[in-house]
């Protein structure tokens, strides 16, 4: 695409001084959708290259890009590591909350993509490294990922959101063929594709003294089951928390039953997933610890 073509932000731009304000309009309306690397080598030093995260105005739909400039005296694998640390850290016009996995955000859809981003397997986000170079390219950066791979440490594992592991015991309870017959009667489950978690509320679980208390509620029209758990979950002095909701519309003894045996079957399948994914929701202090008698 030529710039010409571009249908540029146009939010602010009659004021003479953009320059100045341009951080307050991406700030309140950029909306990321992808990456792009604008360079011409990869072999030799340049002048120029800039990494950009690219995407809209949420008030004009024009088009916005937010770049980091990657410095003129790199080449080959220095430059390859250099992008690639960048696509794992940059996110601009937020703050992260280490402890909880979270952004501070004007912008709901931006903490949901930088949370995404943050959240992607070293697979995934190969080969979305990968998609930032040109074909004749590629095979030196596949070599340069296959060389490089990356090194989880010990103590900061990758953590499960409240919804991560929503999805997990759905999915190991559906592979297992455990509730086949509720999800059936099912009308409505959330957090899912469809109906993303809240960003800022879904935090990281950082702890495994928890257990998983199903809730059903029952009113005229519908059951809800909600799945909450209680006990200590991370670091913060809250000890209940509700990680999904699941929904029938029917509302008859059956369904009762159904529903009541599918938060058991659920709290079953997150206990037996917590216990094997146990590194993953164990404290940080006490993984330091591990680390440091290791
Ligand atoms: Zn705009």
């Amino acid at each position: 695409m030529s710039e010409k073509q571009i249908n540029w932000c146009n939010c602010g731009r009659q004021y003479q001084e953009y320059w100045r304000i341009k951080e307050n309009v991406y700030g309140l309306n950029f909306d990321p959708t992808a990456w792009a690397f604008e360079y011409r080598t990869i072999t030799c030093h340049e002048e120029g290259r800039v990494l950009y995260i690219t995407g809209q105005c949420s008030r004009c739909d024009g088009f916005m890009r937010s770049g980091v400039p990657v410095p003129t005296d790199m080449k080959g694998g220095d430059l390859l590591a250099y992008v690639y640390h960048e696509m794992e850290h940059y996110r601009p016009y937020d703050k992260y909350d280490e402890e909880f996995g979270i952004y501070y955000t004007f912008r709901r859809q931006r903490c949901q993509w930088y949370q995404q981003q943050d959240d992607l397997t070293p697979e995934e986000r190969g080969k979305q490294f990968l998609r930032l170079f040109r074909a004749e390219d590629q095979a030196v950066v596949k070599d340069w990922l296959a060389r490089n791979p990356r090194v989880e440490p010990y103590a900061k594992p990758r953590r499960d959101r409240k919804s991560t592991l929503f999805q997990h015991i759905l999915e190991t309870a559906r592979a297992a063929g455990a509730i086949t017959e509720a999800e059936a009667i099912l009308d409505d489950i959330y957090p899912s594709e469809c109906a993303p978690a809240v960003p800022e509320e879904d935090t990281h679980l950082t702890d495994y003294r928890f257990n998983l208390v199903p809730d059903i509620k029952i009113s005229g029209h519908r059951i809800d089951l909600n799945l909450c758990l209680e006990g200590s979950f991370d670091n913060s002095f809250n000890r209940k928390t509700m990680i999904g909701t699941l929904t029938t519309l029917r509302v008859d003894q059956e369904a009762c039953d159904l529903m009541k045996a599918l938060g058991d079957t659920l709290a079953y399948y997150c206990c037996k997933y917590v216990n094997e994914e146990i590194h993953r929701y164990t404290p940080r202090r006490e993984l330091e610890r591990e680390a440091d008698q290791k």
